[in-house]
């Protein structure tokens, strides 16, 4: 017998997850699916770190609320999530870098974050890990926080089942169904699902379903990694997040030790298509010899990091798209899909709000924010180009630590 849900979300990632969440706390009947475990792939390998302070205004504003909201679905849930208000410090060890600072600072006071520019011993004590001799410029932004990754998404799921949702984890969607421009549901790996509504979350899946739908979209997923040393004297949880612009890394406490992630210069995509359907996150392929370079360039401001044992390596897939905007709204050509996806190396913390403004916009017709910048529409023919849409994409990522976080 096939099955029906006023709407189908694909994915229980950050994305999907919330999507599903803020739809059934609107009272629609939500069938979640994914093809492997709930919450298991990209969102539970990340860092966890809410950067508030964005490239944009719009988006500074979304990171803000964001926070506050992984705030509340902790109180909501009466569990922490591992949720630590730290604040952050991002350091600049060039005058050119300290200038971006300047203007992050500006773009912060503008959206009421009460960012200043602190001198290097206020770095160190905000983080004892920091060794001030290199550092120009330190911004610290008080509003900055972090949460234990493996637990956000799987706390949307929970609180979506909570609210009526159907759980269904590995039942892939292998086929989108419409009859003429609209869409009628889903062909899954056993039976079909009907719903007037689907939301691609797919993750970096996301461009396969979009093309099933008949609407392929620019989206590149890209290897990201991170480590986690051993415990390290004196960290403390409520340590300062940390970011050094020119080495384009970031770190927070962790269990005792010390969490560090960056951005590669040579990025690495992976071509889900070749990969088998098995094919998981955990599958990415490492290489560790990244992150060592990434220590050494952090090691004269982070030494104890970077002389620490090792004891976490992982590195998930997150999704570029080619101008480092997300991709969230209505799917052109096919009433009733919807995509939440390109979560740029951003999207678990994002995906508090960008779930809420979906599942608006689906239920009342209208977001309450203009997401016009996240639009679907926005990408031209000249998108249609693989090489053109890889190459931009990657150097999206490679440039993205200095123009973003
Ligand atoms: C090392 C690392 C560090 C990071 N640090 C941060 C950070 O500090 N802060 C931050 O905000 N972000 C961070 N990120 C990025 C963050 O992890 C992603 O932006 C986020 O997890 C993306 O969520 P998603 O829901 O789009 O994707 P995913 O979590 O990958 O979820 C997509 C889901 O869709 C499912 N799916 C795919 N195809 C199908 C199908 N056909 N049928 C059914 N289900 C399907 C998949 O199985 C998967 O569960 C980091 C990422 C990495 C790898």
């Amino acid at each position: 017998m096939t099955e029906t849900a006023d709407a189908v979300v694909i994915g229980s990632g950050g994305f999907g997850a919330s999507v599903a969440y803020h739809l059934a706390r609107r009272g629609m009947a939500v069938a979640l699916l994914d093809r492997h475990a709930m919450a298991s792939q990209t969102s539970p390998r990340a860092a966890g770190i809410a950067a508030t302070v964005r490239s944009t205004d719009l988006m500074t504003r979304f990171a803000t609320q964001a926070v506050d909201r992984i705030g509340d679905l902790a109180e909501e849930l009466d569990h922490s999530l591992g949720f630590v208000r730290s604040g952050g410090i991002k350091i600049a060890r060039t005058e050119t870098d300290a200038k971006i600072l300047d203007r992050n600072v500006e773009t912060a006071r503008r959206n009421g974050i009460a960012a200043e520019i602190v001198d290097a011993g206020r770095a160190a004590e905000l983080n004892p890990l920091v060794k001030p001799d290199r550092v120009v410029s330190t911004m610290w932004i008080p509003t900055d926080a972090y949460f234990e990754p493996g637990e956000l998404a799987i706390a949307y799921v929970g609180a979506a089942a909570r609210h009526g949702a159907r759980l269904l984890p590995h039942r892939a969607v292998t086929g989108i169904r419409r009859h003429g421009d609209r869409v009628t549901g889903v062909a899954t790996a056993t039976e079909p699902i009907d719903a007037p509504l689907v939301i691609d979350a797919a993750g970096p899946w996301a461009g396969q379903i979009a093309a099933a739908a008949g609407h392929p979209v620019p989206l590149v997923p890209t290897r990201h990694q991170l480590l986690i040393t051993e415990p390290i004297d004196g960290v403390r949880p409520e340590h300062a997040i940390l970011r050094i612009i020119d080495a384009a890394v970031y770190g927070r406490p962790s269990w005792g030790g010390f969490l560090m992630g960056g951005y590669e210069t040579d990025p690495v995509a992976i071509d889900l298509a070749a990969q088998p359907a098995t094919f998981e996150a955990r599958d990415t392929p490492l290489d560790f010899s990244v992150l060592r370079r990434m220590l050494d360039r952090a090691s004269d401001t982070l030494p104890a990091v970077a002389e620490a044992p090792i004891r976490v390596h992982r590195g998930g897939l997150p999704t570029m798209t080619v101008d480092g905007q997300h991709l969230v709204g209505p799917v052109p050509g096919s009433d009733g899909m919807w995509i939440a996806a390109g979560c740029n190396v951003a999207g678990l913390s994002i995906a508090p709000i960008i779930g809420d403004l979906l599942g608006e916009w689906i239920v009342d017709g209208a977001p309450s924010e203009d997401l016009s910048t996240m639009s679907v529409t926005r990408f031209g023919p000249e998108w249609a180009d693989p090489d053109h849409v890889l190459e931009a994409a990657l150097h999206h990522y490679a440039a993205f630590y200095r123009s973003t976080i």
